[in-house]
């Protein structure tokens, strides 16, 4: 049987087109993009021009993208660079209950050495921010909202524009972790009104290890550098530039740009595909999450009964994900399904399928039946076991 990937949340195909822009780069693309002799010139160029389709994606500035070793750089950039910016008085962070492990930990970080006052918001059955719960607890001593998108296991979307609004009106700055939801949804900058985006090539069928901080003018002055040395990107991330990666990602940004209002279609119709298949050939599957308002390429499934980790295990060569995470040893039950009020058991049934540019008709009907099989083998070993 072959290999099926529906794990395009975690880490997305490089599309072949991406590929083709970087190899010349990797092939001849001499010289540091900072230095003034005609090779720098020429990477500086590249740079540039991918610096416009990342801000052409987002609708923000080319001039304030800051080019990062990812998403999980981005935002320790954003919280930590704000906090250390902040002015006395406005010590304060408030993320919500669901965010993704780069936020909350950094988040965590500056709590712990007394850099910031952490408070969590929590999230609804459904998943998305509690507006009411933000509103009680924003007040004039925050100095940073930050809060994503779209969620990562669950595809769930967050109303960023009202967030962001009640950030502004007590003078917070909003940094939103765009990175699952740019290139498929639309996402507009100035529309949300967010002071501080980050976003991953590696989400959006580009490379790894690259991602970017957008800004604006006025946010990007309120920012201290967490890598210090030799001042690129406006003086805020120091390194000489990785052009390959950052070239590949504009590429793959440009990409999106064009392609994701008939992709998410499809993929959108391939997603309902999938799960209807599932509901029709298995009882108790229940969607976690509100499904009105999620991305258009994930959808998690609880299959009542049996142990996610073994139907994952059983369903190879189809790759899903479960939310959970093996730590020493020992499997940790996914923060967001717990901060959703999912109960304990449940969220330890619960399986992520995420679509996207390369799945297809047949790559569905392969995880269906390989699901199904799955599911039924571990729950009667279950109930026999029992
Ligand atoms: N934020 C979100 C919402 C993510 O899903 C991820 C990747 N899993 C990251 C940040 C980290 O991105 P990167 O792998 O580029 O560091």
């Amino acid at each position: 049987m072959r290999e099926v990937y529906l794990d395009y949340n975690g880490s997305a195909p490089l599309d072949p087109r991406v590929v083709d822009v970087m190899t010349p780069i990797l092939n001849d693309g001499i010289g540091n993009a900072s230095s003034v002799h005609r090779f720098g010139r020429r990477q500086k160029a590249a740079v540039d021009d991918a610096r416009e389709q990342v801000a052409a994606l987002l609708g923000g500035r080319p001039s304030n993208v800051i080019f990062t070793g990812g998403a999980t750089e981005a935002n320790n950039l954003a919280l930590q660079g704000a906090i250390n910016c902040a002015p006395i008085g406005r010590s304060r962070i408030l993320i919500s209950a669901v965010e993704h492990a780069s936020v909350r930990q950094t988040a965590r970080y500056l709590d712990e050495l007394g850099l910031a006052k952490l408070d969590i918001i929590p999230v609804t059955d459904g998943g998305f921010v509690d507006l009411d719960a933000l509103e009680a607890a924003i007040g004039t001593n925050v100095a940073l909202v930050s809060v994503m998108a779209a969620n990562s296991e669950t595809g769930v979307l967050n109303p960023i524009a009202e967030i962001s609004e009640q950030a502004h009106a007590v003078g917070a700055f909003f940094h939103c972790d765009a990175t699952q939801m740019v290139g498929r949804l639309p996402f507009d900058m100035e529309e949300t009104g967010a002071d501080f985006v980050s976003t991953s090539g590696h989400k959006i069928c580009g490379p790894g290890g690259i991602g970017a901080l957008i800004g604006t003018r006025r946010s990007l002055r309120h920012l201290r550098p967490i890598i210090h040395g030799g001042g690129h990107e406006r003086g805020l991330r120091s390194g000489s530039l990785n052009v390959a990666g950052i070239v590949g990602y504009g590429e793959a940004a440009h990409i999106a740009a064009e392609e994701r209002e008939w992709e998410s279609i499809r993929v959108a119709t391939l997603r309902d595909r999938l799960t209807a298949s599932l509901k029709t050939a298995l009882g108790s599957v229940y969607e976690v999450g509100d499904i009105g308002h999620r991305l258009p390429n994930t959808a998690n499934i609880r299959f009542e009964g049996a142990d996610a980790e073994a139907v994952v295990t059983n369903m190879d060569p189809v790759a899903v994900s479960t939310g959970s995470a093996c730590n020493s040893g020992s499997i940790e039950p996914s923060e967001v399904l717990l901060a959703m009020g999912v109960p304990r058991d449940a969220v330890f049934e619960s399986i992520r399928f995420s679509l996207g540019r390369f799945t297809t008709r047949e790559d569905i009907q392969i995880a269906v039946q390989r699901t199904v099989e799955a599911v039924e083998f571990v729950r009667v070993m279950t109930r026999e076991c029992a």
